[in-house]
Formats: structure tokens, sequence, C-alpha cells
């Protein structure tokens, strides 16, 4: 009987992607999923190290699985905390049998016996684009009708609170041509009715979500001969086009601001998803600065406005931290102004988190955890009741609703996995794209009908 693995994903959507990228290698080696942590013979826990409240979920998570697994089971840690702090997590968890970075590899058949050594080699550092890379590893088809594809490894800015650079290396793009391959592998498994790790079918692929450190940077490090970035071409713009000629939806996640550009903004509104995540993480110019970051509110303002302009139905989502190094009150004011005058539909707010060896690390004017976290509360209550508000403008609108699982889909104006959810009647299958009618707002969350089960009160355009 093949051996079963289990495998824990912590962070976020790009950590995903390795994972899924992990699961296709490890079917291909032989292996097994398991329906649950205790039936599985190999147990990998893909952690995140993004800040500490991050490492501490994974290591509770670690210590938890190390209990959880019967006898025999090994335990393999990989991910950001496994890449950053290997030693360290090596020598204090002796429950885990390897800690691997990026480059874990299955190299091996499944081990014949129990308790045999694990059938795994270890590398650390950033992966040169060539050979072996997590990157370019085969996935297998998405369970559900959307999937992410990570477009790049790496960044090459100096965030003043990131670490990410210091351990995930400088950015390193994939090709265009390897990345389509890969959407048209998702797609096509799909239509042939591939089995997916869950078991079932997989249903109609409607939604490619492009991730990437600094997505909007893509393509931006390639210079081997023919792949030289042109002179005013944005690869990310080409990309999104060519990935929207496939499937129904094509959304982007991480835009830096100064990345959005006339042309990657008109190639968004062209995919026919209105959706923009700007990574903002404040407004005020000089804490900005401090950050080591570029822009300030009134310019982030201007370019809403001006997309807002092109398309009535854009959507916008942030993240913001609170208690950067020498943020004054004047500087918090700001952003709460911002948030009032933005009306973003989606934020996230997070405290700073001193991270060693960053640049923000040994700053001056530190702010107490207590006073960061008080600054987040204010801007969490205001952010919800202006996400609140912006659902309950959607009442009565007709919009197009991609079905994730029976009752539930989502609306352009919804990420998967980070913003709210449709709630829609229970017979709707994954993978229908339906025409709906949104009869009421639940906080982030939004009801809706069929349209053609709705009263003919409907206002508003279909998107
Ligand atoms: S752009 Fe993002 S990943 Fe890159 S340094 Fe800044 S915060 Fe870190």
């Amino acid at each position: 009987m093949a051996e079963r693995f289990w495998l824990e994903t912590l962070g976020c959507p790009k950590n995903k992607v390795d994972s899924d990228k992990l699961v296709g290698t490890l079917t291909l080696d032989g292996y097994q999923p398991a329906d649950s942590p205790e039936d599985a013979d190999l147990v990998v826990v893909n952690t995140c190290a993004f800040i500490e409240a991050a490492r501490q979920e994974s290591i509770d998570t670690i210590l938890e699985l190390a209990d959880a697994r019967r006898d025999g089971a090994r335990l393999v840690v990989t991910g950001c905390m496994a890449e950053r702090y290997g030693d360290e997590l090596h020598q204090a968890m002796p429950e885990v049998d390897l800690v691997a970075g990026f480059g874990v590899e299955f190299t091996d058949t499944p081990p014949a016996s129990k308790g045999a050594p694990v059938a795994l080699t270890a590398t650390r550092g950033p992966r040169p684009a060539q050979g072996f890379d997590l990157l370019e590893l085969a996935r297998p088809a998405s369970p559900v009708p959307w999937a992410y594809i990570k477009v790049a490894e790496g960044c090459d800015r100096i965030c003043g609170f990131c670490a990410i650079p210091s351990f995930r290396g400088k950015q390193r793009s994939r090709s265009t041509d390897e990345i389509i391959a890969e959407v048209d592998l998702l797609v096509s498994g799909a239509e042939s009715g591939a089995i997916a790790p869950d078991g079932q079918p997989a249903p109609a692929l409607r939604e490619i979500v492009l991730v990437a450190q600094d997505l909007a940077s893509y393509g931006r490090d390639r210079s081997s001969p023919g792949e030289r970035v042109q002179a005013g071409r944005s690869p990310i713009a080409d990309l999104t086009r060519a990935v929207a000629e496939r499937v129904a939806r094509t959304r982007l996640l991480y835009l830096y601001p100064s990345g959005l550009t006339d042309e990657l903004i008109s190639a968004v509104l062209h995919t026919g998803v209105p959706y923009f995540d700007l990574s903002l993480q404040h407004v005020s110019r000089p804490l900005l600065a401090r950050m080591r970051r570029w822009g300030d509110g009134e310019r982030f303002l201007r370019r809403m406005a001006d997309i807002r302009a092109a398309d009535q139905h854009a959507t916008f989502r942030s993240s913001f931290i609170l208690g950067y190094p020498g943020e004054t009150e004047r500087d918090h004011d700001r952003l709460l102004e911002f948030l009032g005058e933005a009306q973003l539909d989606w934020g996230g707010f997070f405290t700073f988190s001193n991270e060693v060896g960053t640049h923000a690390a040994d700053l001056p004017d530190q702010i107490p955890p207590e006073l960061a976290l008080e600054r987040l509360r204010e801007c969490t209550e205001l952010q919800d009741g202006i996400t609140a508000a912006r659902r309950d403008l959607l009442i009565g609108q007709a919009r197009q609703v991609l079905v994730d699982a029976p009752g539930r889909g989502r609306s352009v104006h919804e990420a998967p996995e980070i913003d709210g959810i449709v709630y829609l009647p229970a017979d709707t299958q994954a993978g229908e794209l339906i025409d709906v009618v949104v009869t009421a707002a639940e906080g982030p969350d939004i009801h809706a009908v069929r349209a053609t089960d709705h009263e003919p009160a409907t206002a508003g355009s279909r998107r």
C-alpha cells in the first residue's frame, strides 16, 4: 500500500502555492493523501515566519502534529521558518525528523519500512531559477474552481520592516510561457475530469489569482537574451492579458503602489475583475520614508479616484502596519483620515513586528506594543464599519458569482480566502458562474439569489 502524507499549510497564499507544488511532487513520488494527520506516514508542516504571531502559530502546529501523528510517522518542517531559523528549530524540536528549507526534495520512492530514514533531502538558501525549484514543480488539479499561481519568488525592495528578501532572496520571475503552461494545465485538467487531492473530480477552473512578493514588478528581473524587458513594456500587464484570455477571471494580489501604472490599470480593468489589492502599509509620507517605501496618502487617493472614475465597480483592498518606529499621533491621524476618505472595501491591519536583521529593528522611537494595539483597534473598528457600509450598498445589485462550493461563492469584489463571501442557494454547483441579485448583507458577507428567482425590482449592472 502506498505511503500517505498529510500537509499542513500556514501563512499567506504564496505559501499555499508552494504546498500545492509539494503535493504534486509527493503524488509523483507515489505518496497518497491521508484522511487525517493520524493516518499519515509522512506529516509535513509548511511554516510561516512573517511575524512573531505567525511563528508562534507555526510552532504550535508542529507540536500539535508531533503529538497527533502515529508511531513511526515522520515529521518534516519546511517553508519560511525552516529557511530562516532552520538550525534553531532543528536543535529546539527533537520531535521533528527533518527541517528542510525551500529546496526540500522528495528524491526517492517512499521508505519501505516505518522508521526508515526520511526520503527527503534538504537544501538551504534562495534557489537559482535553473534546476530544482518549487516554482516549476508539477501541481495537482485544483479542488476548487480557482487557483493561485506564483509568478515570481523573492523581492528586490528594501522595506524597513521586512525580512523576506533576506531569506527569499532577490526577485526571480518565471517566464510568461511557463506560467501560461501552468494555467493551461490546470484548465485542461479540470476539463478532462482530473481527480483533485480531495479525491473528487476537479471543478471547472474559472479564476486564476496571480501572486508574488511584489507582483507589479513581475518580469523586471528577467535579463536573458530574448527575454529582456523592453522599455515601456509592462511584463505584469502582458501576463495579465495573457492569463485573462484563458480563464473567466484573473485576479492580482499584492501590488506595490508605484507599480500601478496606467497600462497595468487598463489591463486589470479589461479582465473584468476590477480588483486592486494595493500594498500601502501607511499613508504618512515621512513615515513611509522611514519605512523605505514609496508614496503618500494624497497620491494613493488620486490613483483610486482615477480608477473608480474608469470603473464604478472597482474594489480596493489594502493592508497597513501600526506602530512602526517613529509613528506619531499625527501619522496615525493621517491614516484614520485616509481610511475615511478612501472607503476601501477591505482592509487588513497589523502591529509592527520587530524582525531581527531588518532596517527597522534598530530604529529609535520604537512604539510601545500597547499603543500599537490601540491604534490597530481604532483602524479596525473604522474599517469594519466602512466595509459593512460598502457591502450594504450591494443590496439589490445584480452580479455574476463564481460558485466555490454548493451554497457559497464570490463576485468580482471578493478574493478567495481573504475577503467576505456570497451565500447562495444550496443547489448551486462548484465551478458554475451564475447571475444573482444581492438580497442582504451581514458584515463582510452578502446573501444572494439567482437573478431568475428574484422579483424584478433589480437594479444595477451585472458584473
Ligand atoms: S515589497 Fe513586500 S516582500 Fe518586498 S521588501 Fe517590501 S514588504 Fe517585503
